[in-house]
């Protein structure tokens, strides 16, 4: 009895002194580099969550590296208070398989608060690449054999997996250069420093329709409707049967983050996913924002097991480990 009055009255006092949140800037971390896709998720989420979320200013944090596992781990060690949360994407659900020493275990260390959105890839090249379509593309990729660079941001992130699933489907050598996010390596691409890369939409849409990158196909089961990547086949019609790559984006907080705030930034989250820019910007890119029933802790939970299960024996087949 007297136990039970006593953890009663720590939970009120939990919630009430939480009742004022948030009273000052809430940090998102970004584990990416500034400019790239995931950034650029964040802070168009900041601008729709800052109203739901009392007004306060919501701040975005780059901590790049090491396929957003850097990232992840200041997140999973900050003070869960509900001031500091973390973006990040499919690179949850990669990086157990992949990280020898990684220093966090994201179905533990984490408290989920739902999807943001998904995203499609595109197969892009750097503008001098003597291939004007696929099956041009892969003729190249082979007669280059040893050659050939693709670009990543880092093991474990999206362009990393994406690549690893062509190189294993096209059984072809490449040599993957990482980078801290798909913004600086877009930058040596469009300088011709890689030859190729795979990276969502809401990073090279631009760029292909500026011609200022080759692109080949996408990475989903279905053709996009945005005119800038309508005419692109999917790598299925291309001929890699079956390839489907689609990244998904969700928010997070450390694990012990009291409920009442818990509740308080999913409440949020769901307006700003309903905010008509945020979804006009995501929809303009190719990336479909997350409905209702995804956006809660029990189904994001749910999804990221199931990613972690689908991508764990593809990782492991294809031998990439790193420390
Ligand atoms: N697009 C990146 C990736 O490949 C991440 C980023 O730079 O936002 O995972």
């Amino acid at each position: 009895m007297m136990k039970n009055l006593l953890a009663t009255a720590l939970a009120l006092l939990a919630t009430s002194a939480f009742a004022e949140y948030p009273e000052k800037a809430v940090t998102i971390v970004i584990p990416f580099a500034a400019g790239g896709p995931t950034d650029k998720v964040g802070r168009d989420f900041a601008e729709a969550v800052r109203k739901p979320l009392g007004g306060q200013a919501v701040v975005i944090d780059n901590v790049a590296g090491a396929g957003g596992t850097l990232g992840a781990s200041k997140v999973a060690r900050a003070t869960p208070d509900g001031y500091t949360l973390l973006i990040t994407h499919i690179g949850m659900a990669t990086s157990p398989a992949l990280y020898r020493n990684l220093q966090f275990k994201p179905l533990e260390d984490f408290e989920y608060l739902g999807l943001i959105n998904e995203v499609p890839m595109t197969l892009i090249s750097r503008p001098t690449l003597a291939a004007n379509n696929y099956a041009e593309l892969a003729t190249w990729i082979q007669a280059n054999k040893g050659k050939v660079n693709i670009a990543n941001a880092g093991l474990g992130s999206a362009s990393h997996m994406c690549g690893m699933l062509l190189q294993s489907t096209l059984k072809a050598d490449m040599t993957p250069v990482p980078y801290k996010g798909t913004a600086p390596a877009m930058n040596d691409l469009l300088g011709g420093q890689v030859d190729i890369m795979c990276d969502q939409t809401t990073n090279t849409t631009g760029q292909i329709e500026a011609k200022k990158v080759k692109a080949f196909a996408v990475t989903t089961p279905k053709r996009l409707n945005i005119p800038a990547l309508a005419a692109l086949p999917t790598l299925d019609e291309a001929g890699l049967k079956g390839f489907n790559v689609t990244i998904w984006h969700a928010l997070y907080a450390p694990k012990g983050t009291p409920k009442a705030v818990l509740d308080k930034i999913n409440a949020a989250l769901k307006v700003a996913l309903k905010d008509g820019t945020f979804i006009k910007n995501e929809e303009s890119l190719g990336a479909v924002v997350a409905v209702d029933a995804r956006i809660n802790p029990v189904d994001h939970k749910k999804f990221v097991e199931a990613e972690i299960n689908r991508w764990t024996p593809l990782i492991k087949a294809n031998g990439q480990y790193a420390d």
